[in-house]
């Protein structure tokens, strides 16, 4: 059973909260920048973290990041870390080495990093021994906990660790009512569920995010209708495998079809899914008309080999079944996936099964990655490591297929009209941007704003690209 945290019964964290508060009117700065890495969880996390700050009093704009002379004399500086790759962790450690001269030049400035990297014993200690200058580490599970470890941090005036080295079945809890500050009233994230129990080979997440552990339909369908309410045009449901969704009234379709049947004119999204868990009545509502067209459904892999050592529990066969389903199903609907090149022991022939699947299903968008050994992994011990070169050119080879794909999956809908909710004002060129239905970026003439942010418009697509389209406004 999960450890449900809820924030209005946190006397204490409200205790703490106004005491920070208290102490920020002596401080030259009550400024905060949350600085994030890596996938929408962090991006939610950042948002719960922005509430926090600003229960405490900081100014903080979840909505942009600060210029280089507000960062200069913030009081607070936290960095929302990712540990998928070994190049995310290598970008926020250079981060946190770059503002090594901003706390000798403001000795008052307070700097934290939380987020998946300090759950990495090795890179705790490492931060820990060389890093002295950074005055918190938060872990996954303890965000609520910001308020106390700030008041300890400020009041003992030392460094303060709320990371908690607790093992997988422990790891992890569900953080309700927390204070949100939101990058966009009008398109939002909600996890639904967090942590994962597969251990696919290659993956840190279940270590540093813990065991599955699902939110409760009710609290879930209450935090949409208030965010309708305001407003809200696009939601997306979160989970590292957000379609193993298990709540008190039934999995994720049960809980897709009760959000689907509340009022209002909005669209439904959700990432990321597991193959394993794509089943005939997921792939059904995804006509639904408030239901967004598009299935992001990593399949990492082409080779049957390669899938088992890396635990994914499905077969090439079983994984275009399931895709060329949902194209079958759903005509309409994106297709987007992930996938790692050069994973270790992977032939040259098992990397052309993978050309195979991506040929097979002509995915609208592929994410592709070298394969990152990551230390505690079991992958990051198999024999057979691929070198660089080869791994770039798998890489290379696989972007070359991929982008000419997307462009012809693009070029089907010229002349066809998309509903897009507009996320910028008019440019200098009078264009405004916005995301389809499919997740595909589009550009359109938006004269004086007539369409405003925030607002659906209908879009007749005129030019397709590879990565984006252009259209006029109906
Ligand atoms: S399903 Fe596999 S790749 Fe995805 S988060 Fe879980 S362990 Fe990682």
């Amino acid at each position: 059973m999960a450890n449900i945290i809820d924030f209005t019964n946190e006397i204490e964290q409200a205790k703490y909260s106004s005491l920070v508060k208290n102490a920020l009117s002596h401080r030259t700065s009550s400024s905060a920048e949350i600085i994030t890495f890596g996938c929408q969880q962090n991006e939610a996390d950042s948002e719960r973290i922005a509430g926090l700050c600003s229960l405490m009093g900081f100014d903080t704009n979840p909505a942009g990041s600060m210029s280089s002379d507000e960062i200069s004399v913030a009081g607070l500086i936290i960095i929302n870390t990712c540990a998928i790759r070994e190049h995310a962790e290598l970008k926020a450690l250079s981060n946190t080495g770059r503002l090594k001269k901003l706390k000798e030049t403001n000795p008052e400035l307070i700097l934290g990093i939380c987020g998946c990297m300090v759950q990495e014993k090795h890179r705790f200690d490492q931060i820990k021994k060389s890093y002295p200058y950074v005055d918190f580490m938060l872990g996954t599970d303890s965000i609520h906990k910001l308020p106390e470890v700030l008041w300890r941090v400020i009041s003992e005036q030392r460094r303060i660790y709320g990371v908690s080295a607790l093992p997988h079945s422990e790891l992890g809890v569900i953080e309700e009512n927390m204070p949100v500050l939101r990058k966009s009233p009008f398109k939002v994230w909600v996890p639904i569920m967090y942590g994962c129990n597969n251990f696919c080979t290659y993956c840190v997440v279940p270590r540093v995010r813990g065991h599955e552990r699902s939110r409760s339909e009710a609290a879930i369908i209450e935090e949409v209708k208030t965010l309708l309410d305001g407003g809200c045009k696009e939601i997306t449901l979160l989970g590292q495998n957000v379609n193993s969704y298990s709540g008190e009234n039934g999995g994720f379709v049960k809980l897709l079809e009760n959000l689907l049947s509340l009022d209002g004119d909005f669209r439904l999204r959700f990432m990321t899914s597991h193959p394993k868990d794509a089943s005939d009545e997921l792939i059904e509502l995804m006509n639904h008309p408030k239901m967004a067209k598009h299935f992001h459904l990593p399949f990492q892999a082409g080779s049957d080999r390669i899938l088992k050592l890396m635990n994914r529990r499905y077969t090439k066969e079983k994984y275009l079944e399931r895709a060329l389903k949902i194209r079958q199903a759903s005509p309409d609907c994106a297709i987007t996936t992930d996938v790692i090149c050069g994973f270790p022991g992977e032939t040259a022939e098992e990397f052309e099964e993978t050309l195979e699947v991506v040929r097979a299903v002509e995915f609208d968008t592929l994410f592709s990655f070298v394969f990152s050994p990551r230390k505690g992994t079991p992958a990051a011990n198999f024999d057979d490591q691929i070198s660089h070169d080869e791994k770039i050119r798998r890489f290379e080879k696989l972007t070359k297929l991929t982008n000419s794909l997307s462009e012809k999956r693009n070029s089907l809908l010229v002349g066809k009209t998309e509903r897009v909710l507009c996320d910028t004002e008019a440019d200098n060129e009078g264009f405004s941007g916005g995301k389809s239905s499919q997740n595909k970026l589009i550009r359109f003439q938006n004269p004086e704003n007539q369409i405003k942010v925030g607002e659906f418009a209908d879009v007749e697509i005129t030019e397709a690209f590879r990565a984006s389209l252009n259209g006029k406004l109906l």
